[in-house]
């Protein structure tokens, strides 16, 4: 996949964490499980899963009846390619401070901050004294004064 950007609206994304959770699942499944979760009804869900796999997300396996439907995008992958997305959007001098929030915000293994530790500990190597601005002007305040 050349492009990154997923488009999954909030309520498909749902779907898509129980079919992940699962890996191979039926609608009939998916139903049973977003009733007990969400207030959705069963055509509203039909659609959910019609959707996703218009856009490609899921794949159907129809020689079985219900028919079978597997993930076509990992998890992990989804939820790197949405933040990437995010911070995309921001400019280059403003991600430093994102991060740490991230880091703040969210409780860490022992293992993960040492992880997180030795890749700043790297980073460090070639770091640039300030992170340059590639915001085209009028984008950021970087370019006013
Ligand atoms: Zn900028």
């Amino acid at each position: 996949m050349s492009s990154t950007e997923i488009t999954i609206t909030p309520t498909e994304w749902e779907i898509m964490r129980m079919v992940w959770a699962e890996q191979t699942i039926t609608s009939p499944k998916i139903l049973e499980l977003s009733s007990n979760i969400f207030d959705w009804k069963s055509s509203t869900v039909k659609t959910l899963i019609g959707r996703l796999i218009d856009k490609g997300y899921l794949n159907k396996d129809t020689s079985v009846r219900p028919m079978l439907l597997t993930p076509a995008i990992s998890e992990e992958e989804a939820n790197y390619s949405r933040i990437d997305d995010k911070v995309s959007q921001m400019c280059t001098k403003d991600r430093g401070s994102l991060i740490t929030h991230l880091i703040e915000k969210n409780e860490l293994s022992i293992d993960e901050i040492q992880e997180i530790i030795e890749l700043l500990q790297e980073k460090k190597q070639t770091a640039p004294t300030t992170v340059k601005c590639l915001c085209p002007v009028g984008q950021c305040s970087c370019h006013i004064n």
